[in-house]
Protein backbone atom coordinates (compact mmCIF):
# COMPACT_ATOMS: atom_id res chain seq x y z
CA UNK A 1 0.00 0.00 0.00
CA UNK A 2 1.53 3.24 -0.97
CA UNK A 3 2.34 5.63 1.71
CA UNK A 4 0.42 8.62 0.97
CA UNK A 5 -3.12 6.14 1.00
CA UNK A 6 -1.77 5.08 4.13
CA UNK A 7 -1.71 9.01 5.50
CA UNK A 8 -5.28 9.08 6.77
CA UNK A 9 -4.35 12.85 7.35
CA UNK A 10 -4.54 13.01 3.67
CA UNK A 11 -7.92 11.43 3.01
CA UNK A 12 -9.35 13.76 5.80
CA UNK A 13 -8.12 16.58 3.57
CA UNK A 14 -9.38 14.95 0.59
CA UNK A 15 -12.14 13.32 0.80
CA UNK A 16 -14.94 16.02 1.96
CA UNK A 17 -13.97 18.13 -0.74
CA UNK A 18 -14.39 15.56 -3.28
CA UNK A 19 -17.71 14.80 -1.49
CA UNK A 20 -18.46 18.30 -2.28
CA UNK A 21 -17.15 18.49 -5.65
CA UNK A 22 -19.01 15.17 -6.58
CA UNK A 23 -22.25 16.82 -5.29
CA UNK A 24 -21.85 19.82 -7.04
CA UNK A 25 -20.78 18.00 -10.17
CA UNK A 26 -24.17 16.29 -10.15
CA UNK A 27 -26.11 19.63 -9.30
CA UNK A 28 -24.95 20.05 -13.46
CA UNK A 29 -26.24 23.26 -15.08
CA UNK A 30 -24.90 25.30 -11.97
CA UNK A 31 -21.40 23.86 -12.67
CA UNK A 32 -19.79 25.67 -15.04
CA UNK A 33 -17.53 23.63 -17.94
CA UNK A 34 -14.09 24.70 -16.71
CA UNK A 35 -15.12 23.10 -13.04
CA UNK A 36 -16.71 20.05 -15.02
CA UNK A 37 -13.03 19.63 -16.53
CA UNK A 38 -11.29 20.30 -12.82
CA UNK A 39 -13.45 17.55 -11.64
CA UNK A 40 -12.52 15.12 -13.80
CA UNK A 41 -8.72 15.92 -14.07
CA UNK A 42 -8.68 15.67 -10.51
CA UNK A 43 -10.23 12.25 -10.57
CA UNK A 44 -8.79 11.00 -13.31
CA UNK A 45 -5.34 11.44 -11.36
CA UNK A 46 -6.96 9.90 -8.21
CA UNK A 47 -8.06 6.74 -9.56
CA UNK A 48 -4.53 6.65 -11.91
CA UNK A 49 -2.70 7.19 -8.13
CA UNK A 50 -5.22 4.03 -6.31
CA UNK A 51 -4.30 2.05 -9.22
CA UNK A 52 -0.74 1.98 -9.47
CA UNK A 53 -0.41 1.72 -5.61
CA UNK A 54 -2.80 -1.09 -5.91
CA UNK A 55 -0.22 -2.93 -8.63
CA UNK A 56 2.97 -1.77 -7.57
CA UNK A 57 3.45 -1.05 -3.44
CA UNK A 58 6.59 1.89 -3.40
CA UNK A 59 8.91 1.83 -0.95
CA UNK A 60 11.02 4.71 0.71
CA UNK A 61 11.61 7.85 -1.03
CA UNK A 62 13.85 7.61 -4.06
CA UNK A 63 13.26 3.23 -4.24
CA UNK A 64 11.38 2.05 -6.96
CA UNK A 65 9.66 -0.99 -6.87
CA UNK A 66 10.73 -2.95 -9.84
CA UNK A 67 8.96 -6.66 -8.51
CA UNK A 68 6.52 -7.07 -11.58
CA UNK A 69 8.95 -5.08 -14.28
CA UNK A 70 12.86 -6.41 -13.68
CA UNK A 71 15.08 -8.21 -16.18
CA UNK A 72 18.19 -8.34 -14.29
CA UNK A 73 18.92 -9.74 -10.86
CA UNK A 74 22.24 -8.48 -8.99
CA UNK A 75 23.66 -11.55 -7.14
CA UNK A 76 25.97 -10.94 -4.15
CA UNK A 77 28.44 -13.43 -2.97
CA UNK A 78 28.60 -12.57 1.13
CA UNK A 79 32.13 -11.17 1.94
CA UNK A 80 35.07 -12.39 -0.11
CA UNK A 81 39.20 -11.80 -0.10
CA UNK A 82 40.29 -10.72 3.43
CA UNK A 83 36.74 -11.32 4.54
CA UNK A 84 36.13 -14.77 5.24
CA UNK A 85 32.80 -14.12 6.88
CA UNK A 86 32.13 -17.33 9.32
CA UNK A 87 34.52 -20.25 9.09
CA UNK A 88 33.83 -23.12 11.06
CA UNK A 89 35.08 -26.94 11.21
CA UNK A 90 31.81 -27.98 9.75
CA UNK A 91 31.01 -25.54 6.93
CA UNK A 92 34.44 -24.31 6.37
CA UNK A 93 34.39 -20.38 5.16
CA UNK A 94 31.29 -18.79 4.30
CA UNK A 95 33.02 -16.61 1.30
CA UNK A 96 33.69 -19.85 -0.85
CA UNK A 97 30.12 -21.06 0.00
CA UNK A 98 28.89 -17.50 -0.63
CA UNK A 99 30.47 -17.67 -3.83
CA UNK A 100 29.92 -21.01 -4.91
CA UNK A 101 26.23 -20.62 -4.61
CA UNK A 102 26.01 -16.96 -5.76
CA UNK A 103 27.30 -18.60 -9.09
CA UNK A 104 25.23 -21.11 -9.27
CA UNK A 105 22.16 -19.16 -8.75
CA UNK A 106 23.83 -16.86 -11.37
CA UNK A 107 23.78 -19.47 -14.05
CA UNK A 108 20.27 -20.78 -13.28
CA UNK A 109 18.69 -17.49 -13.92
CA UNK A 110 20.66 -16.71 -16.91
CA UNK A 111 19.09 -20.13 -18.70
CA UNK A 112 15.54 -18.77 -17.16
CA UNK A 113 16.56 -15.56 -19.70
CA UNK A 114 17.07 -12.94 -16.73
CA UNK A 115 20.24 -10.80 -16.85
CA UNK A 116 22.26 -11.12 -13.69
CA UNK A 117 25.04 -9.50 -12.35
CA UNK A 118 27.49 -10.25 -9.94
CA UNK A 119 29.17 -8.29 -7.20
CA UNK A 120 32.25 -10.49 -7.20
CA UNK A 121 32.84 -13.97 -9.09
CA UNK A 122 36.03 -14.73 -7.49
CA UNK A 123 37.54 -14.85 -4.03
CA UNK A 124 38.10 -11.17 -3.96
CA UNK A 125 37.26 -8.32 -0.91
CA UNK A 126 34.56 -6.13 -2.23
CA UNK A 127 33.07 -3.44 0.32
CA UNK A 128 29.63 -2.71 1.27
CA UNK A 129 29.01 0.66 -0.09
CA UNK A 130 31.16 -1.15 -3.69
CA UNK A 131 28.30 -3.40 -3.35
CA UNK A 132 25.52 -1.05 -2.78
CA UNK A 133 26.46 0.64 -5.55
CA UNK A 134 26.70 -2.21 -7.63
CA UNK A 135 23.01 -2.67 -6.80
CA UNK A 136 21.71 0.76 -7.44
CA UNK A 137 23.46 1.42 -11.10
CA UNK A 138 20.96 -0.89 -12.68
CA UNK A 139 17.89 0.80 -14.09
CA UNK A 140 15.51 -2.16 -13.55
CA UNK A 141 16.72 -4.94 -11.08
CA UNK A 142 16.40 -6.77 -7.49
CA UNK A 143 19.25 -7.95 -5.27
CA UNK A 144 20.14 -10.89 -3.90
CA UNK A 145 22.20 -11.42 -0.94
CA UNK A 146 23.84 -14.90 -0.40
CA UNK A 147 24.86 -15.87 3.45
CA UNK A 148 25.80 -18.41 5.47
CA UNK A 149 24.76 -18.15 9.22
CA UNK A 150 26.66 -18.57 12.15
CA UNK A 151 26.48 -19.07 16.19
CA UNK A 152 28.68 -20.16 19.40
CA UNK A 153 25.29 -22.40 20.13
CA UNK A 154 25.68 -25.55 17.37
CA UNK A 155 22.49 -26.63 17.90
CA UNK A 156 21.31 -23.73 16.14
CA UNK A 157 20.37 -24.48 12.55
CA UNK A 158 17.44 -23.44 9.53
CA UNK A 159 16.78 -20.26 6.81
CA UNK A 160 16.27 -16.88 7.27
CA UNK A 161 15.50 -14.63 4.93
CA UNK A 162 16.04 -10.74 5.49
CA UNK A 163 14.68 -7.71 3.72
CA UNK A 164 14.64 -3.94 4.63
CA UNK A 165 12.24 -2.24 2.70
CA UNK A 166 8.29 -3.45 2.78
CA UNK A 167 8.34 -3.43 -1.33
CA UNK A 168 11.39 -6.18 -0.44
CA UNK A 169 8.89 -8.58 1.49
CA UNK A 170 7.00 -10.43 -0.61
CA UNK A 171 10.43 -11.60 -2.52
CA UNK A 172 11.41 -12.62 1.03
CA UNK A 173 8.96 -14.67 1.68
CA UNK A 174 8.70 -16.56 -1.73
CA UNK A 175 12.75 -17.30 -1.20
CA UNK A 176 12.04 -18.63 2.24
CA UNK A 177 9.09 -20.74 1.18
CA UNK A 178 10.69 -22.37 -1.60
CA UNK A 179 13.98 -23.29 0.80
CA UNK A 180 11.90 -24.61 2.75
CA UNK A 181 10.77 -27.10 0.46
CA UNK A 182 14.35 -29.10 1.25
CA UNK A 183 14.26 -32.08 2.92
CA UNK A 184 14.17 -31.76 6.46
CA UNK A 185 14.63 -27.71 6.74
CA UNK A 186 14.34 -25.61 8.99
CA UNK A 187 12.44 -22.51 9.59
CA UNK A 188 14.16 -19.59 11.35
CA UNK A 189 11.87 -16.90 9.47
CA UNK A 190 11.96 -14.02 7.15
CA UNK A 191 13.11 -11.05 9.24
CA UNK A 192 13.83 -7.47 8.83
CA UNK A 193 17.39 -5.95 9.27
CA UNK A 194 19.34 -2.24 8.50
CA UNK A 195 21.99 -4.67 6.40
CA UNK A 196 23.77 -2.02 4.66
CA UNK A 197 22.75 -3.74 1.19
CA UNK A 198 19.47 -3.95 2.09
CA UNK A 199 18.96 -0.42 3.57
CA UNK A 200 20.60 1.41 0.54
CA UNK A 201 18.63 -0.05 -1.73
CA UNK A 202 16.56 1.39 -4.48
CA UNK A 203 14.90 -1.56 -5.85
CA UNK A 204 13.36 -4.66 -3.89
CA UNK A 205 16.54 -6.40 -2.32
CA UNK A 206 16.72 -9.41 0.30
CA UNK A 207 19.48 -11.64 1.96
CA UNK A 208 19.42 -14.54 2.56
CA UNK A 209 21.44 -17.07 5.21
CA UNK A 210 21.42 -20.34 3.78
CA UNK A 211 21.41 -22.53 6.60
CA UNK A 212 24.77 -22.52 9.72
CA UNK A 213 28.06 -23.13 9.82
CA UNK A 214 28.22 -23.63 13.06
CA UNK A 215 25.56 -26.29 13.35
CA UNK A 216 26.93 -30.06 12.08
CA UNK A 217 24.50 -30.73 9.78
CA UNK A 218 24.21 -27.73 8.30
CA UNK A 219 27.30 -27.10 7.58
CA UNK A 220 28.21 -30.68 6.27
CA UNK A 221 25.26 -29.66 3.58
CA UNK A 222 27.32 -26.03 3.44
CA UNK A 223 30.28 -28.55 1.87
CA UNK A 224 28.28 -30.67 -0.52
CA UNK A 225 28.29 -29.07 -3.99
CA UNK A 226 24.82 -30.98 -4.84
CA UNK A 227 23.46 -29.43 -1.74
CA UNK A 228 24.88 -26.06 -2.35
CA UNK A 229 23.38 -26.84 -5.98
CA UNK A 230 19.97 -27.39 -4.63
CA UNK A 231 20.13 -24.10 -2.61
CA UNK A 232 20.73 -22.27 -5.75
CA UNK A 233 17.86 -24.17 -7.54
CA UNK A 234 15.41 -23.07 -5.03
CA UNK A 235 16.33 -19.57 -4.76
CA UNK A 236 16.64 -19.19 -8.33
CA UNK A 237 12.94 -20.82 -8.96
CA UNK A 238 11.63 -18.73 -6.31
CA UNK A 239 13.20 -15.27 -8.30
CA UNK A 240 12.09 -16.50 -11.51
CA UNK A 241 8.03 -17.65 -9.71
CA UNK A 242 8.54 -13.80 -8.17
CA UNK A 243 8.75 -12.48 -11.65
CA UNK A 244 6.84 -14.51 -14.48
CA UNK A 245 4.57 -16.96 -12.15
CA UNK A 246 4.32 -20.00 -10.71
CA UNK A 247 5.64 -23.02 -12.73
CA UNK A 248 7.73 -21.19 -15.43
CA UNK A 249 11.13 -22.30 -13.66
CA UNK A 250 13.03 -25.44 -15.44
CA UNK A 251 15.57 -27.09 -13.59
CA UNK A 252 18.66 -27.87 -15.38
CA UNK A 253 20.53 -29.49 -13.10
CA UNK A 254 23.73 -29.12 -11.76
CA UNK A 255 24.78 -25.85 -12.61
CA UNK A 256 28.13 -24.73 -11.93
CA UNK A 257 30.80 -27.26 -9.63
CA UNK A 258 32.97 -25.80 -7.67
CA UNK A 259 36.14 -26.51 -8.04
CA UNK A 260 37.73 -25.66 -4.81
CA UNK A 261 35.23 -26.95 -1.95
CA UNK A 262 35.30 -25.04 1.04
CA UNK A 263 38.09 -25.95 3.29
CA UNK A 264 37.67 -27.43 6.98
CA UNK A 265 39.20 -25.00 9.77
CA UNK A 266 38.38 -24.35 13.17
CA UNK A 267 39.57 -20.53 13.39
CA UNK A 268 36.14 -18.38 14.60
CA UNK A 269 36.55 -15.04 12.99
CA UNK A 270 33.70 -12.19 12.96
CA UNK A 271 30.76 -12.92 11.00
CA UNK A 272 28.39 -10.04 11.49
CA UNK A 273 30.54 -7.68 9.67
CA UNK A 274 30.16 -8.44 5.93
CA UNK A 275 26.64 -7.51 4.91
ZN1 LIG B 1 27.77 -13.65 6.02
Amino acid sequence: MCEWVKDKRFFARVRPNLIVDLAKHRGAERVSTVNRFLVRAFLGVFTVALTSCATSPSGPPGTKNTSKTFTTVVVDAGHGGKDNGAFRRYGGAEKLATLDVAKRIERKLRESQLRTVMTRSSDVFISLDERVAMENREKNAIFVSIHFNDSSRRAIHGFETYYHSPMSRDLAVRIQEKLLTIHNSSNRGVRTANFRVLRYAKYPAVLVECGFLSNRREGGEARDSEYRDTLADKIAEAIVEYRYGSGVYASRGNAAPESNPPPAGEVRLPTKSGR
